[in-house]
């Protein structure tokens, strides 16, 4: 299913429900943040190293489906913001990698961790 589909999905869902009336885009941009602190309290007070090991041998298949789970929420939201403000979120998303390839040139930042600003003078 490509992200069209998907967005489609996701417009199709709010309609039935009738929840277009209760949108806003600051409401989905709030909503939005919840679902990503959501994902974020799975990790809080734990340690990050130890948690890919889990998931990565599978050790805990529950906190697994939890994170695709939020994950999920997370890009429900993307896509609800997408469909109310009519943009395409999979052009969106090409458009932004261009700018990040533009800003974080492979070859100046290839096995760092930096942070560039987005605009620059
Ligand atoms: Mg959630």
């Amino acid at each position: 299913m490509d992200i069209k589909e998907l967005q489609e999905k996701a417009k199709n869902f709010i309609d039935e429900r009738d929840w277009r009336q209760f949108q806003t885009v600051k409401e989905l941009a709030i909503n939005t943040s919840v679902e990503a602190n959501e994902l974020l309290e799975l990790f809080q007070w734990r340690d990050g190293k130890e948690i890919d090991a889990l998931l990565k041998f599978g050790k805990d298949p529950e906190l697994y489906k939890k994170i695709q789970n939020e994950t999920s929420d997370v890009f429900f939201s993307a896509l609800a913001i997408a469909d109310h403000l009519n943009f395409d979120l999979g052009e969106a998303f090409l458009s932004k990698m261009d700018a990040l390839a533009k800003r974080y040139k492979t070859d100046e930042v290839k096995g760092k961790v930096i942070k560039i600003p987005e605009y620059q003078g």
